[in-house]
């Protein structure tokens, strides 16, 4: 199946409507889409959001499968995402991403790498993101990694067996994020041979992106080394687990 299960849309920071991203991805000849907003606990648009999706996916549900999302980031070494847990319930998927690492008294800065010793910096990224890992709240890890690159730490200074193993032992659906990883990416490598279930996601913020990295997106399905969710299948379960 092909699919895009992350990108932006006007109601937070990208360029298009929903609409737009739903018609230029149907034009692209995706099966399935989801778009997933960024979010804060202060997010007032949500609960409008989620019912404009509801409605989008029953407007196109003969030309594709929408699905409804949001992504938080992580605001603490606990694991905690930014958003608030009614959020969780108005949407299908909860994508949670370290987008700055968090620290015992806020977040590292960019300049921090002047001060801190990588190992430091290091430490409170693996801590955040095992915590992540553990938190039920989040469906997918987006772009795993990702915020390490701009404190010039390679996934070679990291304790890469340890995280792939603590990634396929969460069960979490890890994202390989044609903006930010590739299919050498050691914890992509790893990922997949280690059986973690993965979405190839653009995480695109307008109609332009979703047209450029549709490519990449094909490209990766076609390398059929990632073992792809069967994201219906997926959310069938989940769905029962909160029911349950
Ligand atoms: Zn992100
Ligand atoms: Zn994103």
């Amino acid at each position: 199946m092909l699919m895009d299960l992350h990108m932006h849309s006007n109601y937070s920071d990208g360029k298009n409507t929903p609409e737009e991203m739903i018609e230029a991805a149907i034009g692209i000849g995706y099966e399935a889409i989801a778009i997933t907003d960024h979010v804060w606990k202060s997010s007032s648009w949500v609960q409008p959001y989620a019912s404009h999706l509801r409605s989008l996916k029953q407007k196109y549900r003969h030309q594709i499968q929408l699905f409804s999302g949001i992504e938080a980031k992580v605001t603490s070494l606990c694991g905690d995402i930014d958003a608030d847990p009614t959020f969780d319930t108005m949407v299908d998927l909860v994508l949670g991403s370290i987008h700055r690492i968090p620290k015992s008294d806020g977040y590292f800065k960019k300049s921090d790498i002047d001060y801190y010793a990588k190992t430091v910096i290091i430490e409170n990224w693996l801590e955040a993101f095992n915590k992540l890992l553990e938190n039920p709240r989040v469906d997918i890890i987006a772009h795993p990694l990702s915020e390490l690159k701009g404190f010039g730490i390679r996934q070679e200074e990291l304790p890469m067996m340890e995280i792939t193993d603590s990634i396929a032992a969460s069960g979490k659906i890890l994202e390989l994020n044609v903006r930010y990883n590739t299919a050498d990416d050691p914890v992509i490598r790893l990922s997949a041979d280690k059986g973690t279930a993965f979405l190839i996601s653009s995480d695109s913020h307008s109609v332009q992106d979703l047209v450029v990295n549709s490519r990449l997106v094909r490209d990766f399905v076609n390398m059929g080394m990632f073992r792809i969710i069967d994201i219906q299948q997926y959310l069938i379960a989940k769905k029962e687990k909160t029911m349950g």
